[in-house]
């Protein structure tokens, strides 16, 4: 069965790079008729937050992306353990005792040497009597996961074959000095124990792939298949990751953007294939094929969410906006009616309001100078209310015969006198919903 995961670390608000990995692992599962789990991968007890977890399980809830069920790191740290020991017991874990200053040196020698800055394995050389005497100096070391110097290989399911030398990597830290078990190693436990079959992640996380490929055969876990989507950048290439913190799919909610709207754009952007609104999770999963993503950055423009979202709000029935409408106390009745003019003027659900505002109470009267006349004259000619989809055309041909306006002249400055807009809905719909006239 194919098990996928999401993992993302409870330190802060999901953003639209995160969505990316969710979207892509769930919808993998999806179509597969297979598992997704949420995986909160909290073993850093300093920055981890129970309120980040419920804010990524309410995001992730908006979006309609359901988990089948939640494992979290933090009350698996005895897995983590016996890793380690096994780890140990086949010489594939050793201790190293340098402060990141001395590595940090190490590092700017080798690169002033023009050598790629790899880990020396000076820890390797320690005798018993040695590192005894560091850790009575200095503490508990690291613990470095020895890597096997040979070529690691794979078929990424979005870059192709790979292929990294693994001397060209640094033996990867997996547990600290003060004991805190680091992602890596949890990440493997996990996968392995989870039976994870296939890990979507961005392509910052290829060198890490590398080393968890060893690690888990080091274990004798199974390797999942695993893919690397492209990073996502602004509009312009630029780098997004400062920008991510205004990019939190929580504000996206707040600003209106619709899910499926953001979902759509996401299952998309990157691939060769069109972006297209898509009106279920279930077109979104038929749609969805990883190997048409490329590896190249993926332009993002939050700009591009609003479009998608009024073409998905055109075309809800009332059905699906009876509760906004409720709240807004709109009358039973009148729904359908200011539905259909409504929606169609609308970007995102907060512009419902706006057009309810403006048939209760009225819109303030856009008058131009030159049409001052013939707007008092028009208005003179409207009866009161309440009106009929007739009413239009019935005042709009009074006003013509006694004004000999027509067209544009004719109807713009009304529209403009009574919606404070030179565009909007039909005018013959809109006037039965209008219950003041502030011109009038
Ligand atoms: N917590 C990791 C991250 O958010 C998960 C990476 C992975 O999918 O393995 O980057």
């Amino acid at each position: 069965m194919t098990v996928t995961r999401f993992a993302p670390s409870p330190t802060g608000y999901l953003h639209v790079g995160n969505l990316r990995t969710a979207l892509f692992n769930y919808l993998i599962a999806k179509k597969a008729g297979g598992q997704f789990i949420l995986r909160l991968d909290d073993t850093d007890p300093e920055r981890s937050k129970p309120e980040y977890a419920d804010a990524i399980k309410q995001d992730l809830e908006w979006l309609g992306i359901e988990w089948d069920r939640v494992e979290t790191q933090s009350s698996r740290l005895d897995r983590y353990a016996d890793a380690a020991d096994k780890l140990r017991e086949i010489g594939r874990f050793y201790e190293a005792f340098e402060t990141p200053t001395e590595l940090d040196l190490k590092r700017k020698k080798q690169l002033n040497m023009g050598k790629p800055p790899v880990y020396d394995r000076a820890a390797l050389a320690l005798t018993d009597d040695e590192k005894a005497k560091l850790r009575a100096e200095r503490g508990s070391g690291v613990w470095r996961f020895k890597l096997d110097h040979a070529r690691i290989n794979w078929t990424d399911g979005i870059l192709g074959d790979i292929s990294i030398d693994a001397a060209s990597v640094s033996d990867p830290v997996l547990i600290r000095g003060d004991g805190q078990v680091l992602y890596t190693i949890a990440s493997v436990v996990d996968d392995t124990d989870m039976g994870i079959t296939h890990v979507v992640r961005g392509s910052d996380h290829v060198t890490n792939t590398a080393t968890q490929i060893q690690i888990i055969e080091a274990l004798g876990g199974t390797v999942p298949s695993f893919a690397h989507h492209s990073l996502l950048t602004g509009p312009q290439g630029e780098a997004l990751s400062k920008r991510l913190g205004t990019l939190a799919l929580r504000d996206l909610r707040e600003n209106g953007v619709e899910p499926l709207a953001l979902l759509s754009h996401m299952a998309r952007i990157g691939s060769s294939d069109p972006i297209e609104l898509r009106s279920s999770m279930d077109e979104l999963v038929e749609g969805f094929d990883l190997p048409r993503f490329g590896s190249a950055p993926t332009k993002f423009d939050v700009d591009d969410l609003y479009p998608l979202t009024a073409k998905h709000l055109h075309g809800l029935d009332l059905s699906s906006v009876k509760s906004d409408l409720g709240s807004l106390n709109i009358p039973e009745d009148t729904q359908a009616a200011f539905w259909a003019v409504a929606r169609e003027n609308i970007t995102t659900r907060h512009d419902i309001a706006k057009w309810w505002d403006l048939c209760q109470n009225g819109a303030d009267p856009v008058i131009d100078a030159e049409d001052k006349d013939f707007v008092a004259e028009a208005l003179a000619l409207l009866p009161d209310g309440p009106y009929s989809d007739q009413s239009w055309s019935d005042w709009t041909s009074k006003v013509k015969e006694a004004t000999g306006r027509k067209g544009r002249g004719l109807f713009m400055p009304l529209r403009k006198a009574l919606t404070g807009m030179d565009h909007g809905p039909d005018m013959s719909q809109l006037l039965p919903l209008l219950q003041n006239i502030k011109a009038k």
